[in-house]
């Protein structure tokens, strides 16, 4: 039987969310019905409202920070029964046969992965839906090899935003081979920063942040930062020169790089998580000084996803949250635009309307 689901959905980049009924697919033998208990809210989501990037379709259900519960399982599925705590992250399936799908890195699968919300959806028109809808909605249904197990330890709400910001930041982290002695520092403390200082930290490094203010600095070192650095302090920017082996950058607005690859030590690599639709200037002297590098690096891979749940329910890391009814996103959005967040919404879904 198809599930009748309620959600919250964009209808046009300029109109507020706002209710939204849909029908789930039936779920098939290899599905997982899961009743969503929390979606996390992540900046995406508002480009994605917004049209930022000229390829949203509407309506348009947003959400790929998914934490539930198991409700229904298919004949196929062995991993997940009836009652487990699952959860959901930035995609639903991708296509299984490219060399990236088979090395457990689906994120960068070729033809591309099936995102959360947005994709095609051919496995949606029995009921209608042409294209994926996400997790601001109380039911969803997903093919067992996407779905991620919660370990008991941790909260469901808090857990909810580790499935896109908590595996962005840790597979950069675990990329770059951060441990024990590592020197690292986390470029702007909002939902992936705090997560970044907290699991760097946890796997034994010294952890900076920068920021423009030192209206944080109490959380950051509360998270387990070691150092606070104002980046417009020059003299301390020129204190901290070569002193890092991995730049978190976490800020997704356009700003000058170029200081920040000062900081680096030779080997030095700069990973860029910030979702910036405009160029940023990149010189090259700095970069040939020290043999340093600037690269990007997106989510993680079903498998590494689940490594990293684990890491933090054995480390006790979840998400900072403020949690909210669904019906406050609109008031979300404009507060995120301001980086008025501490350090993440969560959308309480039980809250939504009947
Ligand atoms: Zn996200
Ligand atoms: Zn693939």
């Amino acid at each position: 039987m198809p599930i009748a689901t309620r959600a919250f959905a964009a209808t046009a980049s300029d109109k507020p969310l706002a209710p939204y009924s849909f029908e789930r697919r039936d779920p098939g033998p290899d599905d997982v019905a899961i009743a969503i208990k929390f979606a996390g809210v992540c900046h995406s989501d508002l480009h994605i409202v917004k049209n930022d990037l000229g390829n949203t379709r509407y309506p348009i259900v947003p959400g790929h920070e998914i934490a539930g519960i198991v409700t229904a399982v298919g004949a196929n599925v062995t991993r997940f029964k009836e009652g487990d705590r699952v959860g959901v992250g930035c995609m639903v399936d991708s296509c299984r046969q490219c060399a990236p799908c088979k090395e457990g890195e689906e994120q960068y699968c070729v033809p591309g992965m099936t995102q959360t919300y947005g994709s095609p959806d051919p496995k949606g028109v029995e009921v209608g839906q042409t294209i994926t809808q996400g997790g601001y909605s109380d039911a969803i249904v997903v093919d067992q090899n996407y779905v991620l197990s919660i370990p008991d330890s941790l909260p469901l709400d808090a857990a909810a935003p580790l499935l896109c910001a908590g595996i962005t930041t840790y597979s950069p982290l675990k990329t770059w081979n951060v441990g024990p002695g590592s020197k690292v520092a986390v470029v702007g403390l909002g939902g992936l920063g705090h997560m970044a200082v907290k699991q760097a930290a946890a796997m034994g490094a010294e952890v900076t942040v920068l920021s423009t203010s030192d209206r944080k600095k109490a959380d950051a070192e509360r998270m387990g930062a070691r150092h606070f650095l104002i980046n417009s302090d020059k003299d301390a920017m020129k204190a901290a020169a070569e002193k890092f082996d991995l730049i978190i950058n976490t800020v997704s607005a356009t700003h000058e790089i170029a200081g920040h690859l000062n900081l680096l030590a030779k080997d030095g690599t700069m990973v860029m998580l910030g979702l910036s639709t405009e160029g940023m200037p990149v010189f090259a002297m700095p970069l040939l000084w020290r043999r340093r590098r600037v690269a990007g690096s997106l989510i993680g891979g079903i498998r590494e996803t689940q490594e990293m749940l684990d890491f933090c329910a054995a480390n006790n890391i979840a998400c900072d949250i403020e949690l909210i009814a669904p019906d406050r996103i609109n008031e979300a959005y404009e507060r995120m635009e301001k980086s008025d967040v501490r350090y993440r919404f969560v959308l309480d879904i039980e809250k939504l309307a009947a």
